[in-house]
């Protein structure tokens, strides 16, 4: 079973999450302000963290960068419960390091989806040597070749980077600033339109398997292995 840290100062908020979750057969434990959701993170082991970026002591942000930076929880995803979308994109960038969010109010069910989307995710990184496949389209990253339908594609170098930086965080959204340093390097002749061009051009490439990449308004880009799962974004 797996245990989930839900850091919320409105009780309300706290309360409604709590119901869910245990119905939905997590376990769950509670912090309503950040030195106590540290605390309780250092202590109990956690699975995922819902974070809630107004505490009343500290940042939602402060707190997502300082589990980040404790052995025992660096690796445990972290979804932000936010109002404010301005800031959706910093969060899920490599400034924070949250590994998705949802906006306030948010629909329970999404906010499930998510949760059940990035613990199964974890557990599939797991087994070593997974082949990349999903849909129609297969890669062998090492002979750096594409198919879809068994027909090779002609990626050029930096979309095939692309679809495997977006593959390796499938179903998580990735922030054209975040792809921008990952793929390109931030190099300083590109800009996050670059990363628009080359997004639509992988998915044409792609043709019908296009549609695996999703454009997340306002933020950045997901894939989604499952497109039938697709969330409102
Ligand atoms: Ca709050």
């Amino acid at each position: 079973m797996s245990t989930i840290l839900i850091v919320e100062d409105e009780a309300d908020i706290r309360a409604v999450l709590e119901y869910n979750l245990t119905q939905a057969g997590y376990e769950t434990v509670q912090a309503s302000t950040g030195a106590q959701a540290l605390q309780v993170a250092r202590t109990t082991p956690i699975h995922l963290v819902l974070l809630d970026l107004m505490l009343p002591d500290r940042s939602g942000t402060d707190i997502c960068r300082a589990l980040r930076k404790e052995p025992a929880t660096a690796a445990v995803p972290i979804i932000i419960l936010t109002a404010r979308t301005d800031e959706i994109d910093r969060v899920v960038g490599f400034e924070v390091g949250a590994d998705d969010y949802v906006v306030k109010p948010f629909s329970v069910r999404e906010l499930l989806l998510r949760i059940q989307v990035i613990l199964r995710r974890k557990t599939s990184d797991s087994s070593p040597g997974t082949p990349i496949a999903f849909g129609p389209v297969r890669v062998d990253k090492e002979a750096h070749r594409v198919w879809m339908n068994d027909v090779e594609i002609a990626l050029t170098a930096l979309e095939f980077k692309l679809l495997c930086t977006l593959y390796e965080r499938r179903n998580r959204v990735q922030s054209r600033d975040t792809l921008l340093g990952d793929v390109w390097g931030m190099r300083s002749d590109v800009n996050t339109r670059t990363v628009d061009t080359h997004v639509k051009r992988l998915r044409e490439k792609l043709n019908e398997a296009g549609e695996y990449i999703q454009t997340v308004r306002g933020v950045g880009y997901r894939l989604a292995t499952t497109p039938g799962e697709e969330m409102p974004s």
